[in-house]
């Protein structure tokens, strides 16, 4: 068996795949879990507040449960540059559990030379070095190339991809689903049955942009329902690195999610007049400090004259479909579009 390095976030998962172990990423197992609600339910039973953000609950639970992480040898939580609340994770599963636990800084500056030398500090950690990593990142080039091309492939040619589709292959590209070459098998497979879907792109559908931290809830399959898709997942996007830089170094520097807003959403504002999009839902989590960050974005928007309908839309818990009254919203949102 091999042994599972598990993370709250994002991290350079070339490290990871370097030093042999297999990469897991905590919030897709929570995600995807059977019923993510009774996960949140046992941290509230734990002790958690039921004013803390859900993911968080999740994540403690897949760590803390023996269904989940018999094999888990190494938890990685990422403090700076996400969540405050992955600070004290840390230290309740370093308390609770036997697991190995690091902490990851994405440096706030974006200065390069400290993000090569946390690269060094976490690889030293995981017993490799920076060399084997860079060799890892030139592999997964090819990888993220053909991502990109599911990803394009969603805006030129609409309702091919369907935002769901989409949405999972870049979350999912934090981890790979544990295997990089089995998920580029995926990704060669979906690419060709893309080639006979073109055909059938549907040029009236409402072309929506994402913003946001992935969904708690099926947001992606009920626009689906109503002749709208998502053709710009911007974080799960950034997750998956599709845009090419000199060195790994630069690659994490330029990954918005853990830096400031402004930089976030004015890379946000590229890809939104590239898609030429019709309408933005920002999707927030509830008891989430990124709530705020709505506030710039609407500012980041103004300044860059995109007048295009926005719909802010706070979740809390996980569930398997949309409650009536924010149903509502959505469909009264896409009749203005
Ligand atoms: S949604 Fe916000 S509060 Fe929750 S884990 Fe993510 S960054 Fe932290």
């Amino acid at each position: 068996m091999q042994k599972i390095a598990s993370f709250t976030t994002t991290v350079p998962v070339e490290v990871i795949l370097a030093s042999g172990y297999r990469p897991l990423d905590l919030n897709n197992i929570f995600v995807s879990s059977e019923n993510p609600l009774s996960l949140v339910e046992k941290a509230e039973f734990s002790g958690f507040a039921g004013s803390s953000c859900a993911w968080i609950k999740g994540l403690y639970s897949v760590l803390a449960s023996p269904a989940f992480n018999k094999d888990f040898e190494v938890f990685i939580a990422v403090t700076e540059g996400d969540c405050s609340n992955a600070k004290v994770l840390e230290q309740i599963v370093a308390m609770e559990t036997g697991i190995r636990t690091f902490i990851f800084n994405f440096p706030y500056q974006r200065d390069i030379t400290k993000m090569r030398s946390e690269i060094e500090r976490f690889a030293a950690f995981m017993g490799t070095d920076y060399k084997t990593c860079a060799k890892v990142w030139e592999d997964l080039k090819n990888l993220r190339k053909k991502l990109k091309i599911i990803d394009e492939t969603s805006y030129l040619y609409p309702g091919s991809v369907t935002g769901e589709e989409n949405h999972l292959f870049l979350v999912s590209s934090s981890d790979f689903c544990g295997d990089p070459v089995e998920y580029e098998q995926k990704a060669d497979d979906f690419i060709r049955e893309l080639e006979h879907r073109k055909q059938f792109a549907d040029h009236s559908r409402k072309k929506i942009g994402y913003l946001g931290v992935p969904p708690i809830v099926p947001i992606h399959s009920f626009l689906e329902a109503r002749s709208a898709t998502v053709v710009y997942n911007e974080i799960q996007r950034e997750f998956a690195m599709l845009d090419e830089y000199p060195t790994i170094e630069e690659q994490y520097i330029n990954y918005t999610y853990p830096y400031s807003a402004a930089f976030r959403f004015e890379k946000a504002v590229r890809e939104i007049k590239k898609r030429d999009l019709d309408g933005i839902i920002h999707y927030v989590q509830s008891f989430c400090h990124r709530q705020l960050e709505d506030i710039i974005l609407r500012q980041i928007l103004k300044n860059n004259g995109l007048d295009i309908p926005l719909l802010t839309l706070e979740f809390d818990k996980p569930a398997n479909k949309i409650d009536a009254r924010v149903a509502t919203r959505i469909e009264a949102f896409l009749e203005t579009i």
